[in-house]
């Protein structure tokens, strides 16, 4: 039997894996990850696609902690639309539509590359306990490799089944067996165990679709990358095309309904509300009599097409009608029929803030496990894991995001304090403090932590100082002087005319002026870069907004940052409902802030808790 030693061993190569491995190895300790197969790194199991509303923010937070995820999206970036646009730059999220292969590849580059960074191929099948603690993990073929730390992230594979129509399989996802032997593993370790499922559509051949009539939709003039080190695409760009379900695309799902697996009572697990499948929207938009198809090409070099829009469980001669009946797709050859998967995952408020779990000392989940749905939350909860695991090994202590400084933290939140309904998937709306958490200030967010915890590389050190010494120039430049109404309307800027002095950041703040607008004002602002004017004018547009928003964040921290203790007896404070006793005692909420985003909590006893905690000091 063969025996080694690490001190995070990772179990997954999926988004949240390799992120957590490539955090756990920067920050410096000696790194395992372990996967079926070395070629699942990097495997997109459902669309070829990173970002969108809210995911957008999460890979630019992943990006600014000096994550992979962002870098090697914007190596594979095939079509860059950044969503929102006419929006404010609050709710603006960038997407890119990815080459599967390049994206792979590209993966499976850094994380061969990454110092420190080991990649194992192998099936974990039991975990090596130590008294409570987790100390290490069993593979199918015997071996055993013990660490300070493990952090689980296998995706849809636990008791993974696969769904078309009456059909029903064993698997993670197509083409990959379940890990049957490890969710048997973690349901005798008394974690609280739910099914999920979630779907996908089938994928067509490019070849076989008639484009003539269909409308394309490109991409940017001017791409947005995720990662605030890239500076240009690299793979060839391409146009997406649309087209749309009809009548009788419906009428053939809803005299099929009782055959697809989702509505024929053949699957327990809840789906994703925001990710609908075909069946959903013709039973749940009944009124509707079309709806878009997005049809997104999978690579340069390959004729496979995502229909984005059309995901499915109905079996496979069903799901050929519909597709034959939408217009560009009637003579659409099917290369991969769509499927649904229902899949074990573990209620999140059994997890610290830092995604250890509770009960379990040294033992991390992160990603799908934890009841989310999509690339982005799994791979920044990896990152939240696999920092936390390394500061486990290096005794130092937890790093915890917190809802004011990074969607990362909300998300994190809303997991542990509320748990999920279903596959939970990031909004913009989910951020009470949206307008300071935009996707383009995550790196002044986040990138200083990420340098004091020490996973940031050189380059992006330099890169950071670089930019924010030339944002502190055209700031100061920007603030020296202030002008009056007069002075300001002799250079053409229309502001109001009540007589006040304001500085260059304060004209900025007006909606519609540029900082173009300000150069024949300014003395010295005709020197600065096109990146950081734009960061500028984003920043005095919301900081009006910020200013007010950080008054009440901190009059808000003042209280809710008291830390309760975990040894208190919810029991023993009289007034408190059982119903809220119990949602404290399973919640266990780190300080009175999480406590009171727990579903149901009232002010009243809100205040009972807070008195409770100024009594025990
Ligand atoms: P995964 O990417 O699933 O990776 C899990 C990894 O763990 C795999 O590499 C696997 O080999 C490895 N593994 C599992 N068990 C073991 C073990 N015992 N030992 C060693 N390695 C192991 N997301 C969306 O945002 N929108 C969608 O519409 C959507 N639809 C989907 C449809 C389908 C059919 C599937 C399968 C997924 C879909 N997803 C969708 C989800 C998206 O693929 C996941 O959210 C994302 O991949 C989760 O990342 P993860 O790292 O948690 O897990």
């Amino acid at each position: 039997m063969k025996h080694s030693r690490f001190d995070v061993i990772i179990v997954g190569g999926g988004h949240a894996g390799t992120e957590a491995a490539h955090a756990a190895a920067r920050m410096g300790v000696e790194t395992a990850l372990i996967t079926l197969r070395k070629t699942d790194i990097g495997v997109m199991s459902c669309n070829p696609a990173i970002g969108g509303l809210g995911k957008g923010h999460l890979v630019r937070e992943i990006d600014a902690l000096d994550g992979v995820m962002g870098r090697v999206a914007d190596k594979a970036g095939i079509q860059f639309r950044l969503l929102n646009r006419r929006k404010g730059p609050a709710v603006q999220g960038p997407r890119a539509q990815a080459d599967r292969t390049i994206y792979r590849a590209e993966m499976l580059k850094v994380t061969t590359e990454q110092e420190k960074l080991h990649i194992i191929e192998g099936e974990v099948i039991d975990f090596l306990i130590t008294g409570q603690e987790v100390t290490g993990v069993v593979l199918s073929d015997g071996s055993e490799l013990s660490c300070s730390a493990v952090i689980l992230t296998s995706g849809t594979f636990l008791r993974g089944v696969i769904h078309i129509g009456e059909i029903a399989k064993p698997g993670g996802r197509m083409g990959d067996r379940p890990s049957i032997q490890l969710a048997k593993r973690l349901s005798t370790m008394d974690l609280p165990l739910g099914r999920l499922k979630t779907g996908t559509p089938p994928r067509l051949d490019g070849r076989t679709i008639n484009w003539s009539g269909l409308e394309t939709q490109p991409g940017d003039d001017d791409p947005t990358l995720f990662s605030f080190l890239s500076t240009k695409t690299t793979a060839k760009q391409v146009n997406c095309g649309i087209t749309h379900t009809n009548e009788r695309t419906h009428e053939i799902i809803r005299e099929n309904l009782n055959r697809s697996a989702m509505y024929g009572g053949r699957i327990d697990g809840v789906g994703p509300r925001y990710c609908p499948s075909i069946e959903d929207k013709v039973v749940r938009f009944a009124e509707k009599s079309s709806h878009q198809i997005f049809l997104e090409p999978e690579g340069v070099n390959d004729h496979t097409v995502y229909p984005n829009g059309i995901s499915t469980s109905l079996p496979e001669n069903v799901q050929a009608d519909y597709v034959h009946s939408i217009v560009g797709l009637e003579d659409a050859e099917i290369l991969q029929p769509g499927y649904a998967i229902e899949y074990d995952y573990v209620d999140p408020r059994s997890l610290d803030l830092d995604l250890s779990v509770r009960s379990v000392p040294g033992l991390y989940l992160a990603g799908q496990i934890n009841g989310t749905t999509g690339y982005e939350e799994a791979a920044a909860q990896g990152m939240v894991a696999g920092l936390n695991a390394a500061r486990r090994c290096l005794n130092e202590e937890q790093i915890i995001f917190g809802r004011s400084n990074s969607y990362i933290g909300v998300m994190i939140d809303d997991l542990t304090t509320n748990g999920v309904a279903e596959p939970y998937r990031m909004f913009t709306s989910r951020a009470e403090f949206r307008l300071s958490l935009r996707a383009d200030n995550a790196d002044q967010r986040l990138t200083p932590l990420a340098i004091s915890l020490g996973c940031c590389s050189e380059e992006r050190k330099s890169t950071f100082s670089t930019k924010m010494e030339n944002l502190e120039t055209a700031r100061e430049l920007l603030n020296e002087n202030s002008y009056t109404p007069k002075q300001v309307a002799a250079v053409g800027i229309r502001i109001s005319q009540d007589g006040n002095r304001r500085s260059g950041q304060d004209i900025l703040a007006f909606p519609d002026v540029t900082f173009e607008d300000l150069v024949p004002l300014i003395p010295g602002t005709q020197s600065v870069g096109n990146d950081i004017r734009r960061q500028v004018e984003r920043d005095a547009l919301y900081a009006n907004y910020i200013d007010r928003q950080n008054r009440e964040i901190s009059a808000m921290k003042r209280d809710e940052a008291l830390i309760i203790p975990p040894e208190l007896d919810y029991t023993s404070i009289s007034g408190l409902s059982n119903e809220l006793q119990t949602k404290l005692r399973m919640t266990m909420p780190h300080d009175l802030a999480q406590a009171a985003r727990i579903d149901g909590m009232t002010p009243a006893a809100l205040a009972l808790l807070l008195a409770r905690l100024r009594r025990d000091g």
